[in-house]
């Protein structure tokens, strides 16, 4: 399942996308994501050539990411506004400004663990490569 670079990630998945901060909600198994999120899934890992269906079944995990509106915001800031928000009343929870977006999805191959981000802002798929997992993140070329 791992290989050598994938032991020596930083990070599980790139802590920045174009230098805005993303917090990653965690990976979970979940075909019910398929629909939520339409995306193009590709019929065949782009890493292992091994098709991303199965009986019907996706052959790959999902992660959703919440990326920050400003480079400016850090992980501390998400904490705490998250805390910020957790100190409201439910009601008025949802009137507190955020800063930070569902705009990224991680799909990882259960064969070769290869993991593409979809960025819905731009509607682009992207294949990491080791690069991407070290503290800067993923910087557009
Ligand atoms: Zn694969």
């Amino acid at each position: 399942m791992s290989d050598l670079l994938t032991m020596l990630h930083d990070h599980d998945l790139p802590p920045k996308w174009d230098d805005r901060a993303v917090v990653w909600e965690g990976w979970e198994y979940a075909p019910s994501g398929v629909f939520i999120c339409p995306a193009p899934k590709p019929d065949v890992c782009e890493g292992c050539g091994m098709p991303t269906m199965e009986r019907g079944f996706p052959c790959w995990s999902t992660n959703k990411g919440l990326r920050a509106d400003s480079t400016r915001l850090t992980l501390d800031d998400f904490h705490a506004e998250e805390a910020a928000r957790a100190r409201l009343p439910w009601r008025v929870q949802g009137k507190m400004p955020r800063h930070w977006w569902i705009e990224l999805h991680a799909f990882r191959c259960h064969h070769c663990s290869l993991d593409s981000v979809w960025d819905t802002t731009s509607g682009g798929w992207w294949t990491l490569d080791h690069t991407d997992y070290g503290d800067d993140g993923s910087v557009a070329p």
